[in-house]
């Protein structure tokens, strides 16, 4: 079997223009800060690409750079204000923060309701009690995907490996709550291919290169591959092995242009949902 390839990217497109049309519908344009503190450069490349698409959607876009040396408290001063500004919707602190600042302590500091990248542990919290809320964005595009390929959800063996709070606990949260059977796997995972060979769904969160072998996966399975691993040549490939895994697998995600544009497409969608919450549509 050859895998049918997820085109990430048509995908990521079509949810930015629902989120468009709907914008265009608003009496009031959605407002989305970011906020950078310090000049890691991969951070800026990112905020660039999230201000392009959310001038596309119509959502007003503030970015907020702050330097270096900024203080925990002088962060959380900035974030309060954004909190109290009505025009706001929808905040992002860009991770990772400079070591000095409690990422934690941050995040906790944003009001749950702004909260588009998902992160406030009550935003955690309703996700792992199975209740609507702001979904982290990486995680609801692998649900997207998923739905946009038309795999089967309900009843299917679902595999996550990876427990991060980024993507491997909130994607698992959510394959529950559409009904999946869902194993988490992780480093300390005892036989990781036994696992994967059980799985209709696996989804690889690792940040290893390729290391999802192909005789892992079971025939027909759908493969959706969230790493991201730059390698010395500097071609960017996924957690798992691409051209072996499409041999078996049913349905697979390329890297890139498989989860990546996703992220900053539910971004979108987490803002104008943010808005329609705090103002009504
Ligand atoms: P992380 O380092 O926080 O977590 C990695 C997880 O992999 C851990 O839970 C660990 O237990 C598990 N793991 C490590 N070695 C393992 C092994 N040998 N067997 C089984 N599990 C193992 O990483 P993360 O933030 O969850 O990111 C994972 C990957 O996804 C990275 O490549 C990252 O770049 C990528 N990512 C992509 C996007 C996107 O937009 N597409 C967003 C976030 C992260």
């Amino acid at each position: 079997m050859t895998a049918r390839v997820i085109d990430g990217k048509a995908v990521a497109a079509e949810l930015r223009a629902r989120v468009a049309e709907r914008v265009a519908t608003l009496s009031f344009r959605p407002g989305l800060a970011v906020v950078l503190v310090g000049d890691d450069p991969a951070s800026a490349v990112y905020v660039r690409s999230k201000d392009r698409a959310a001038t596309e959607a119509g959502i007003s876009t503030r970015t907020i750079r702050l330097p270096e040396t900024t203080t925990e408290s002088e962060l959380l001063r900035v974030i309060g204000g954004l909190n109290a500004d009505g025009n706001v919707d929808g905040i992002l602190v860009q991770l990772p923060l400079p070591p000095a600042i409690r990422a934690q302590a941050v995040i906790e500091a944003i009001d749950p309701a702004k909260d588009v990248d998902g992160f406030h542990p009550l935003n955690t919290g309703h996700l792992a009690d199975g209740m609507p809320t702001l979904v982290p964005c990486t995680p609801a595009g692998v649900m997207a995907l998923l739905v946009a390929a038309g795999v089967p959800i309900q009843g299917a063996r679902a595999l996550v490996i990876g427990r991060s709070t980024i993507v491997g606990r909130p994607v698992a949260a959510l394959l529950l709550a559409a009904d999946a059977t869902v194993t988490i796997a992780h480093s300390r995972t005892r036989d990781l291919a036994a696992e994967c060979r059980r799985a209709d769904i696996v989804i690889a969160a690792i940040g290893r290169a390729a290391f999802v072998s192909g005789d892992w996966i079971a025939p027909g399975a759908a493969v959706i591959d969230v790493g991201i691993n730059r390698l010395d040549d500097g071609r960017l490939v996924g957690d798992v092995d691409y051209d072996a895994c499409a041999e078996r697998a049913g349905v697979i995600t390329p890297v890139p242009g498989g989860v990546g544009p996703m992220t900053i497409a539910c971004l979108m969608d987490n803002t104008l949902r943010a808005a329609l919450a705090r103002r009504g549509g």
